[in-house]
């Protein structure tokens, strides 16, 4: 049965299940699970989501005018620099779509025209909104390739059309890159950052800072995570691949003290100040490389009780998965967003004395063939 809702399904790319009813995604993930995780255990069944819908807190459009100079918005087709115009997303926040949609009109009355990758000529190139689902508060950050406009009266017109905004940021990209953002930024409007709470902790978002994308998931696969790590106040805790430190801080509160580990300098910035911000004084954040930092500790005879990993879709290393297995951790909580390489990672830890007790597949990203898995492993001998 297609069900395909989008009229940029196959343009867009974006969406690579959406032709698929949502049960029939929901499968078609398990499948997926089982066939790459069954080896180790049977995986629960996927948790979905009740409305599958607009569930992305983070919104980017690129803009472009096309040769009758209309000005459109939206998403690069997949491997190309061709603009997809986009009105409305079924996976994106709706108020996030609808400024895009007034970005295009204001840019339209001021006279100010998107920046052409060929000439290298005019003013906006992207635009991003993020928007705290909790909070309530909206940024929308303007990405443009000088900082010469009108900003006080386009600021103005633009809270005129959408007074729920609460801050809005310049961000200057001058270069020839596929990056969005550049390195320098103004505000232009409010405080220059949005908050927004998850799992009872606060976390303060700026323009640069890494945020979880779909926060009602993340909700669910974090508690699904501290109900595998089964803290009880006095554990040594270790959170690598901390990113801002989501996991560690929600851990903290159930544990002695937690260890986060990030290579990002911008997420561990994030990080210590959402720390203090949450008066959580038992978590310490390194700013190293997972792998060196856990051999390090594995060479000191430390020891830890829990393990969260949370590792890009590469996976992890060998010689982590080593360190790991000599820290002698009671239970490793390995929270993934590949599945393929989570079943090599766990075949390693499998051959070292562990054993894999639960799989939980949680659906982060509907109508997408991504799925995200929180697996339990511990000592087979426990
Ligand atoms: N646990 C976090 C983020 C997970 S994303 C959350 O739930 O929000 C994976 C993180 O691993 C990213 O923040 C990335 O910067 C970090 N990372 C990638 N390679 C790393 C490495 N070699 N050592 C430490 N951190 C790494």
């Amino acid at each position: 049965m297609e069900t395909t809702q989008c009229p940029l399904y196959r343009k867009c790319g974006g969406c690579q299940l959406q032709n698929m009813d949502y049960p029939r995604q929901l499968a078609w993930k398990q499948n997926r699970v089982k066939k790459l995780l069954s080896k180790f255990v049977q995986p629960e069944p996927i948790l979905g989501m009740e409305h599958p819908y607009h569930y992305r807190n983070k919104v980017q459009a690129a803009f472009t005018a096309d040769r009758r100079g209309n000005i459109l918005s939206g998403v690069y087709q997949s491997s190309t620099h061709h603009v997809v115009p986009v009105e409305s997303c079924l996976t994106e926040d709706e108020t996030a779509d609808k400024i895009m949609l007034s970005v295009r009109k204001l840019l339209k009355s001021f006279k100010l025209k998107p920046y052409d990758e060929m000439t290298e000529r005019g003013f906006l190139r992207h635009v991003l909104v993020k928007r705290g689902f909790a909070s309530g508060q909206i940024m929308v950050v303007l990405v443009a390739a000088s900082p010469i406009f009108p900003a006080k009266k386009f600021v103005k017109a633009l809270l005129k059309m959408h007074p729920e905004i609460t801050t809005v940021l310049l961000n200057l990209n001058d270069r020839h890159t596929s990056m969005v953002l550049g390195e320098r930024e103004k505000v232009l409007y409010g405080p220059g950052y949005i908050e927004d709470t998850l799992c009872g902790c606060r976390f303060r978002i700026s323009a640069k800072s890494f945020y979880q994308i779909n926060p009602v998931q993340c909700e669910r696969l974090y508690a699904v995570a501290m109900n595998y790590a089964g803290l009880t106040g006095k554990e040594t805790v270790i959170d690598a691949y901390c990113g801002i430190g989501t996991i560690g801080m929600v851990a903290a509160k159930q544990a002695g003290s937690v260890y986060g580990i990030e290579l990002s300098r911008d997420a561990v910035h994030d990080a210590v100040f959402n720390a203090k911000l949450n008066h959580i004084h038992n978590i310490r954040f390194l700013c190293a490389d997972a792998t060196e930092s856990l051999t390090a500790m594995a060479e000191d005879g430390d020891h830890a009780d829990v393990v969260f990993m949370d590792p890009p879709r590469a996976g992890s290393t060998e010689r982590f998965l080593l360190s790991l297995s000599e820290l002698a951790p009671e239970r490793i909580v390995y929270i993934s967003c590949n599945p393929e390489t989570q079943a090599r990672d766990l075949d390693y830890l499998c051959a070292r004395g562990y054993a894999v007790r639960k799989i939980q597949p949680v659906d982060m990203f509907p109508h997408t063939n991504h799925v995200e898995t929180v697996a339990l492993v511990s000592k087979v001998n426990c």
